[in-house]
């Protein structure tokens, strides 16, 4: 069984306990950070925890523990659970105040509430996906306007992932005034000849961990970035196309709207990318 941290407390699964009052669970008034284990050593953590601080003050939400100390938990979580290959799910919630109440608790009073699992994945680096790449179909986007915050308003995203599975695709990406802005889970991407090109940030897409490692990984391999809004139809003519997350890293899109790119497999640039990011990644892991 799975030993979790709840509010201080390292605790057997089971065991867990959060309020019904909780806002997290009331309102989605919440953010949350996956972090990735590869060797038992957590990706990028410095990355996550910055947008996690910053996923905070953008909701004027406090956090319950240091930076520092966050580090000390996601370590002790991947020891107790012996991970070698999976994700850390952390979740800070506004609290749990005695009721219901739209308005914000008194932060004096309320404090939030901090949970943190483990998922164990082996095999997460040496993906059978990656090699095979995966299809996406294209939905409209009706998220919120602040998809540049991480809360665990996650209903449209999770809808758009079954849309997906119906048709028997992996994913959505999805579509704001005829521009893809990015997947359910994941930054989108793709390549013209050696032409990278993803949408720029800003509050429409997260700003996604990945993303900013492969970003400067590919500037590093004098890869041409560009930075700016592609349409599905210019996505359907591209030669390959990708995705990158913290839990799938890099990963090739060989399908979209059941149109196949190029031979329908994994192109060069993608898989080339997934391998630079894998190896530059596992050197800074801590
Ligand atoms: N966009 C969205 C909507 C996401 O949910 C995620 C992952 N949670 C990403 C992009 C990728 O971000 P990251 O590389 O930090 O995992």
């Amino acid at each position: 069984m799975r030993t979790v941290y709840v509010n201080g407390d390292y605790v057997p699964e089971t065991e867990a306990r959060v309020s019904i009052f909780d806002r997290g669970f009331l309102m989605a008034d919440g953010v949350y950070e996956v972090t990735s284990i590869l060797g038992g050593k957590l990706i990028d953590f410095e990355g996550h925890a910055v947008r996690l601080q910053r996923s905070l003050d953008e909701l004027e939400m406090r956090s319950p523990i240091s930076k520092d100390d966050l580090l000390e938990v996601h370590r002790e979580l991947v020891r107790v659970n012996d991970i070698d290959e999976g994700m850390i799910y952390l979740q800070i919630t506004r609290g749990a105040p005695g009721d219901r109440d739209f308005a914000f608790p008194d932060p004096e009073t309320t404090t939030p509430t901090i949970v943190l699992f483990t998922q164990n994945k082996p095999g997460l680096a040496d993906s059978p996906a990656a090699k095979k790449g995966m299809k996406v179909i294209s939905i409209e986007d009706i998220r919120w306007g602040r998809r540049d915050i991480k809360t665990v308003q996650l209903l449209y995203p999770s809808m758009g992932k079954m849309m997906a599975k119906k048709v028997g695709a992996d994913d959505a990406w999805m579509i704001e005034d005829g521009y893809v802005t990015e997947g359910t889970s994941n930054n989108a991407y793709i390549v013209k000849g050696n032409k990278i090109i993803t949408r720029a940030l800003s509050n429409d897409i997260l700003h996604g961990i990945t993303r900013a490692a492969v970003l400067r990984f590919a500037q590093e391999a004098q890869m041409e970035v560009e930075e700016r809004n592609f349409t599905i139809d210019e996505a359907k003519e591209a030669d390959e196309a990708f995705i990158t997350s913290a839990s799938t890293f890099v990963m090739p899109v060989v399908e979209i709207d059941g149109i196949a790119l190029g031979d329908g497999m994994p192109g060069r640039v993608a898989p080339r990318l997934r391998e630079i990011y894998l190896e530059e990644s596992l050197k800074a892991a801590v």
